[in-house]
């Protein structure tokens, strides 16, 4: 069979990760031939189970301007020796054929994995499932999720991009990298799984804003910047230090205040202290029958 030459015209990765399945949707690639001018489809896949996969079942949907699709296409994804590993590619080798035709939004779907041992799993996953953007978030959260990502190094090479999200058998890093469940750290960037969870919970994030609005650093934040080696036993002894920090503020507060009033009596009462020497002044005088003239 003559070889033949594909030129990528747009390759999307599919940033999210479903809850439960065996495979995840890595990135799809839209290209054609340099010969034929023919256009094709590469759509890569991750086997995330721990289960080899014998074939893949898929529909690809094609959109024009309505909701419902045009076209419609049916694929089955063949991994050669039936032996293909956890967490191998699929599909790095296959073109699916499309139209020439043009089409505004494609779907691809997920329709059943068969396992090497036979076994048939019905999915029904659909790729149309949308990422959490981060720069799509409020501006406070959008800072929040600045400050939780410390590693200037990392941050630099692999920008958090997206939110993270923890399916059963994937995550996907907020680098956009998926990951397979058991990987304590991304596979490109190093972030922690773990961490991930932590720093990017809306609850967490909100804290960070509203720290920052009212100037107070986190304890995720002191962690990161080293303050706290250990994440879990000094949290009790930190909020007693921050309660003891917190009331030494008050006091200082209190006599700053003091200070201040004292400071803004002081001419009416410097003025006071005259009015009554001359009244004292006066009444001698009278006392003594010496009434000034
Ligand atoms: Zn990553």
């Amino acid at each position: 069979m003559k070889k033949r030459y594909y030129k990528d015209i747009e390759r999307a990765p599919f940033s999210f990760v479903f809850e439960d399945s065996p495979l995840e949707l890595i990135d799809r690639t839209a290209c054609y031939d340099i010969e034929s001018f023919e256009y094709f489809l590469k759509v890569r896949m991750k086997n995330v189970s721990s289960r080899p996969i014998a074939s893949v079942k898929v529909r690809i949907s094609l959109y024009q301007s309505s909701n419902v699709p045009y076209k419609k296409i049916n694929y089955v994804y063949k991994v050669k020796g039936n032996k293909k590993a956890s967490s191998d590619i699929i599909g790095e080798n296959d073109y699916i054929p499309l139209p020439e035709s043009f089409y505004k939004s494609l779907d691809f779907t997920i329709v059943s994995v068969t396992f090497a041992d036979g076994e048939t799993l019905i999915l029904n996953l659909s790729s149309s499932k949308k990422p959490k953007l981060i720069a799509e978030q409020p501006s406070h959260i959008v800072t929040a999720c600045e400050l939780i990502d410390d590693s200037e190094s990392i941050r630099d090479k692999h920008p958090a991009i997206i939110f993270p999200q923890f399916g059963e058998s994937a995550w996907i890093c907020c680098c956009s990298h998926k990951n397979r469940a058991e990987a304590e750290r991304c596979e490109v960037c190093t972030r922690g799984r773990d961490d991930l969870k932590e720093a990017f919970s809306m609850e967490n994030l909100n804290r960070v804003a509203y720290n920052e609005a009212h100037g107070v650093a986190t304890m995720t934040q002191r962690r990161v910047k080293g303050e706290f080696l250990d994440k879990r036993e000094p949290r009790v002894i930190d909020t007693q230090k921050e309660n003891l920090i917190e009331e030494q503020k008050k006091k200082v507060e209190k006599r700053e205040r003091y200070k201040d009033k004292m400071r803004i009596q002081a001419l009416p009462r410097i003025a006071l202290y005259f009015v009554l020497a001359y009244l004292l002044y006066f009444l001698l005088c009278w006392i003594f029958g010496v009434l000034p003239q």
